[in-house]
């Protein structure tokens, strides 16, 4: 008899939380989003620029292969870079997704290979390569060991004897494979899928909803 008054306390307590729980998810809806997680991708590891300390991460899902993901390259990404990333308010980092197949790995295990060996090469070498996917027949073959070695003399300072023995043996197939559980993981339906914090935006080409939530999760934590 003791704990009634206590036990209908925690009711309350919890029938509030309920609701504001509701509310919360019910708001959330009227975003531009397609999912929302507590948790973000872990980002160790993976090239990041910016400020790694941020609060705010945003991540590319991207596939050197597909077309949609040169274009966002062209488009929204040094918009981004330069609002956020040069004024080092956020992370912005970059993981492999395989969807177009075997020439989309080969794109990835190269990449893996010239971030470990040139860090401070990867993204010129990554925007090089989204360069020179064609505009024109875009299924055909492109992506060979010889354009990636090529790519790889133009943009950075490694070995490229190293890497031709790093791509025939696959050396960095276990970060390729890494990026491949994390895709499924986080559900990434198309590339590129861009990720603000926890949250999937549902087109990654609206600047101004990646804005809002950027800006969002800054204001919230300053
Ligand atoms: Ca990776």
């Amino acid at each position: 008899m003791k704990n009634k008054p206590f036990r209908i306390a925690m009711l309350a307590t919890l029938v509030i939380f309920a609701v504001i729980s509701a509310f919360v998810i019910f708001n959330q809806k009227d975003q531009d989003v397609i999912s929302t997680s507590d948790e973000f991708p872990p980002i160790e590891g993976q090239p990041t620029m910016g400020n790694s300390e941020s609060v705010v991460q945003v991540v590319e899902f991207g596939d050197f292969k597909c077309p949609s993901c040169k274009a966002w390259g062209e488009s929204i990404y040094p918009q981004l870079i330069k609002d956020y990333v040069e004024t080092d308010k956020i992370s912005f980092s970059y993981i492999n997704v395989l969807f177009h197949g075997k020439e989309s790995e080969l794109a990835s295990l190269a990449a893996e290979s010239v971030y470990k060996m040139d860090p401070s090469s990867y993204w010129d070498f990554q925007k090089r390569l989204y360069e020179e996917q064609p505009t024109q027949n875009r299924d055909g073959k492109w992506v060979t060991i010889e354009k990636l070695l090529e790519v790889a003399a133009e943009t950075t300072e490694v070995d490229l004897e190293e890497l031709e023995t790093e791509l025939n043996e696959r050396t960095m197939q276990e970060e390729v494979d890494l990026d491949a559980e994390l895709v499924r993981e986080f559900d990434v339906q198309f590339t590129p899928s861009i990720m603000v914090n926890g949250t999937m935006l549902e087109d990654p080409f609206d600047y101004d909803a990646i804005k809002s939530l950027i800006d969002e999760g800054l204001e919230d934590n300053q």
